[in-house]
């Protein structure tokens, strides 16, 4: 169909939807978005909504179907959980004043990673766009040193950050940051080769958007952010030596300037320049695994338990997303951790000032989104009152803070803002029971514009003598049931029933017909109703204006409120954390830059939350970079091995983040990166319990870990055969223990307690078990950590715990006995090894291991040793058949 068969509405609509073609098309008509086309097909299916059509009776109807405007964010929000993005066009002029189509823009889209709207919006988590600049692949040089730039910008805060990535491993890195930071969407160069870029592939579960490469220009992001900030230089950022990290933030801001071309974007300010090895690095197993801020798919699950939902005892929002970013960020200054520990150890023996504080805190609202929201100009006249009441809270807060002396605090005193200005400009103005929408009027109070008075005061009294005429008209004409109503269509009217229709005086002018009655008017009625309603639509209008012009003049002082918000989220986490270490009993630890990680009875923070049997039992940990280096960890099923690796890793960083930490007594010398690994039959998470999985992730570690690393392994090598298994968890750990290689501190559970020789061929390693008690063949798990080596596994006994039926548990027991006979041998190896105390010498390494070793899988990349692995795999599963 040509665009000249269709009507001027029409043709608007396909003019506008020619712009916007990947998302779904709202287009303002009157009250309503209506979507045509395949939209409205979409829509009404992803929405389900009825589907009808336009223009019905010509030759080319146009499939349609619409949603009220005023209830628009909650299809919106479906939408885009379904994967879609929303261009929203509306009316740019009043249509009462256009001189034939009303003029229809584009104002904004709704992607998931360019959000404002509180409805939208979880209120403890940032929401933020990313965006990776690469290397341009056809440069010799790129080929040799991947590199990256990432940018994250939050829209609902003005929070913008860029970091750069080089080296063999930055796509690694790259991946791990990402998977912390949890972007709502992620922007990336569209490759031209049909292979696409590589790391695009590692990304699951990230909403992805290409584009066109052009749109990570250097020039053009210098440019945009320049102009953004108002500089002629981006240097005063740090960002020199800046280009793809620049780069990264230059899409990112040109997007956001697409999805919101009637903004400015005046709260995004500034750009911070992060640098590697600022924060401890954790790797993206290591934040599922330690279940740092959500809860592990899948997997055995009491209770949806995170370390943040233990910690996060924050009573704003604002406080709320700062305890995640600590949580995912833990320092590795000593000063800076310190500093944060003085502060919670301060407030948390100020019951007094820590309860005021808080109570305080409570009336305090999300400044940080709020402030952003003014400056975008999407604030209504309940936000300012929000907004008024937060900051009320603000001397009663500086004078409780004052009383304390942690330089933390202090500092925070010191460069306080009670901002009584803004406080008082809201409160003179708004009236306290403003509406929430700015289109409705009734926004100010009285006395604080003459001309909003005067048009009120017409309407009132237009109105009053509106509500006297009904009593007025029936007196006159005799008619009780006589009726004064008013509706939208009609406005108002006197409405006579038939039968008293003899009554009506000649004045009255006949306006409707209704089945029963007539609806009349009068010239006084009607004059008096154009008043009102003349009245009433320019207070509305004038009270728009009035509060756009108040809202832009808060919104310049956008900069103090996210000052303000920063303030109020840091005090409100570090009073947090004093209130949970004084009610789950943490410690104050120790952090300093020493090599020792000294835990006396150390807890599960997660785990002692959970109703256990008996209690949690507490056990002590001794780490360092001498003679307890690696801590071999044997013992049955079910013992606690588990745990106990991952209580060691959470208090470590607890104790960075600036927590106190569960246990009587901790030392921690700092760790730069804490990684674990849990074996492929241990990790049921997703689906993804692959041997090859645990291989990638297992050769990360060694490849990414330093010797002040804290690495945790949990039963690894347990994804594939006995012997082939044994063999990699021995090399693994021998480098790891190596100083030549690794040397880094490492507690490494495993159900190979053949593992346990290793402590006598290497001094840093020590045997330790999880003690049982066994009773009439029944093993009773006492939770406790004791020096030495399991002699055995408790397979036996642990299934029958899980009610496997006497009769398999017997003839287990038969097989067993002869398979522990000297005599048997399995893949030509004597199973003897199994019996052996640890104070024996070594029996023959497997010849499998020396192949391992003489493999030197880790000089490897990850992939070449990998395939080495599955080909050494294969050969073991040829010599069983
Ligand atoms: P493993 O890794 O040895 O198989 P887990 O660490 O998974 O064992 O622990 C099994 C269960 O034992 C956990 O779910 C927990 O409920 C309980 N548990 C572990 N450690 C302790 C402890 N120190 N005190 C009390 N219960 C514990
Ligand atoms: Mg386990």
């Amino acid at each position: 169909m040509s665009d000249t068969d269709l009507t001027p509405l029409m043709r608007q609509y396909r003019e506008i939807k020619r712009g916007y073609r990947d998302a779904i098309l709202f287009f303002r008509v009157g009250d309503f978005y209506e979507m045509f086309y395949e939209d409205a097909e979409e829509a009404s299916r992803l929405l389900s909504i009825a589907l009808t059509s336009r223009d019905k009776a010509s030759a080319n109807p146009v499939p349609l179907c619409g949603v009220p405007y005023h209830a628009a964010t909650s299809y919106i929000a479906k939408l885009l959980k379904a994967g879609r993005t929303v261009a929203i066009c509306d009316q740019v002029e009043d249509p009462k004043l256009a001189k034939g189509l009303v003029r229809r823009e584009v104002v904004r889209l709704y992607t998931p990673g360019t959000l404002i709207d509180t409805e939208l919006l979880s209120p403890a988590e940032p929401n933020f766009l990313a965006a990776v600049a690469t290397s341009s692949r056809r440069s010799a040089q790129a080929a040799a040193s991947p590199a990256f730039g990432l940018a994250a910008l939050d829209l609902s805060t003005g929070e913008f950050w860029t970091m750069e990535f080089h080296g063999d491993r930055a796509a690694t890195i790259l991946i791990d940051e990402l998977s912390r930071l949890e972007p709502k969407e992620l922007l990336y160069p569209e490759e031209p080769s049909p292979g696409g870029a590589p790391w695009v592939g590692r990304l699951k579960g990230l909403r992805l958007c290409a584009r066109s490469p052009a749109c990570f220009d250097l020039l053009e992001a210098r440019r945009v952010l320049q102009q953004q900030f108002g500089v002629s230089s981006l240097d005063g950022f740090g960002c020199a030596s800046l280009t793809l990290g620049i780069q990264a933030a230059g899409a990112a801001l040109r997007y956001l300037r697409e999805t919101q071309p009637s903004s400015r974007l005046e709260h995004i300010r500034r750009l911070q320049v992060r640098r590697i090895g600022q924060d401890m690095h954790l790797d993206c197993a290591t934040v599922q695994n330690l279940e740092l801020v959500r809860p592990m798919i899948g997997g055995e699950r009491r209770g949806e338990m995170t370390l943040l939902a233990v910690l996060d005892r924050t009573v704003t929002a604002m406080g709320s997303r700062l305890m995640r970013d600590w949580i995912l960020k833990p320092l590795l200054s000593c000063d800076a951790i310190n500093a944060r520990l003085d502060a919670v150890a301060e407030l948390k023996d100020a019951f007094q000032a820590r309860a005021a504080i808080r109570t305080a805190l409570r009336n305090v609202q999300d400044i940080g989104r709020l402030g952003s929201r003014l400056s975008l100009g999407v604030a209504g006249p309940r936000e300012l009152l929000a907004l008024k009441q937060s900051i009320a809270a603000l001397p009663e807060l500086r004078r409780h803070l004052s009383r304390l002396s942690a330089p933390l605090v202090r500092d925070l005193v010191r460069a306080w803002d009670d901002a009584g200005d803004l406080h008082d400009l809201i409160d003179r103005a708004i009236h306290p029971g403003a509406p929430a929408a700015w289109r409705d009027g009734g926004i100010f109070k009285d006395g604080v514009h003459p001309q909003v008075d005067e048009l009120r005061k017409a309407s009132k009294e237009g109105k009053n003598w509106i509500a006297g005429l009904e009593a007025q008209e029936r007196q006159r004409t005799g008619i009780d049931s006589l009726k004064v109503r008013y509706n939208q269509v009609f406005g108002y009217y006197i409405e006579v029933t038939k039968a008293n229709l003899s009554r009506v005086p000649d004045s009255y002018i006949r306006k409707q017909t209704l089945v029963n009655a007539e609806r009349f008017t009068t010239p006084e009625l009607k004059e008096l109703e154009e008043r009102v309603i003349g009245a009433e639509s320019k207070v509305k209008a004038l009270e728009q204006e009035l509060f756009e012009r108040l809202r832009a003049q808060v919104a310049r002082e956008t900069p103090r409120l996210q000052a303000i918000a920063a303030a109020l989220a840091l005090i409100d986490v570090l009073a947090a954390l004093a209130e949970t270490a004084a009610l789950n009993r943490y410690v104050r630890p120790t952090v300093d830059e020493g090599e020792t990680i000294r835990i006396v009875e150390g807890r599960h923070p997660v785990v002692e939350r959970l109703e256990i049997d008996g209690g949690f039992v507490p056990n002590d940990t001794l780490l360092d970079l001498e003679s307890n280096r690696l801590l071999i960890l044997t013992g049955p099923n079910m013992a606690g091995k588990s745990t106990y690796l991952r209580q060691v890793a959470l208090i470590v960083l607890m104790a960075q983040m600036g927590s106190f930490v569960p246990a009587t007594e901790a030392k921690i010398g700092v760790v730069d990166r804490i990684f674990t690994r849990v074996g492929a039959s241990d990790n049921l998470a997703g689906g993804q319990s692959t041997f090859m999985v645990e291989m990638i992730e297992t050769a990360n570690i060694l490849n990414s870990a330093t010797p002040r690393s804290l690495i945790l392994l949990d039963e690894i090598g347990r994804g594939t055969s006995t012997y082939d298994g044994l063999s990699i968890a021995w090399a693994v750990a021998e480098y790891i223990h190596d100083r030549r290689h690794l040397g880094a501190r490492t507690l490494f559970a495993t159900h190979y307690h053949e593992m346990t020789q290793l402590a006598n061929q290497r001094e840093g390693v020590r045997n330790y078990r999880v003690d049982v008690q066994e009773r009439d063949g029944d093993v009773l798990f006492l939770r406790k950590i004791v020096a030495g080596g399991a002699d055995r596994s408790y397979g036996l006994h642990v299934a029958k715990l899980a009610g496997l039926p006497s009769p398999v548990i017997d003839r287990a027991r038969e097989v067993l006995a002869q398979l522990e006979q000297p005599t048997a041998t399995v893949c030509g190896e004597s199973t003897e090894l199994h019996a052996r105390s640890e104070a024996e010498p070594l029996p023959r390494p497997h010849p499998l291991i020396e192949e391992v070793r003489q493999m030197d899988l880790f000089s490897m990349t990850p992939l070449d040793a990998l395939n080495r692995l599955a080909d050494l795999q294969r050969r073991i599963e040829q010599q069983a058949n």
